[in-house]
């Protein structure tokens, strides 16, 4: 059950940058602009093309188990219950 408003959700995913939360656990290589490619922190045989953030769009795609998500998404997939990712993000709101 989730009691939490959606306007915090919203303020915490437009307040901080997808990039920096997920670079602070994954080494990312931008090919193109705003296309940011690593290996997936959700799998430890991945390969250097498995994880790919996109920028523009704030939403991270894993290719080994076709997952996707936002910053909230990614910092639960690291283990956290939803609440604490959103405080989380909350943190790190400039
Ligand atoms: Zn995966």
């Amino acid at each position: 059950m989730n009691r939490t408003p959606s306007t915090r959700v919203e303020k915490a995913l437009q307040g901080v940058s997808l990039l920096e939360i997920v670079q602070d656990f994954v080494d990312l290589v931008e090919d193109e602009p705003g296309l940011w490619w690593g290996v997936s922190p959700h799998h430890e045989d991945s390969g250097p093309d498995d994880f790919v953030v996109l920028e523009k769009d704030q939403i991270w795609e894993c290719h080994v188990c076709q997952s996707y998500g936002d910053a909230i998404g990614f910092m639960m997939n690291r283990g956290l219950p939803f609440i604490e990712a959103l405080e989380y993000l909350e943190r790190r709101i400039k």
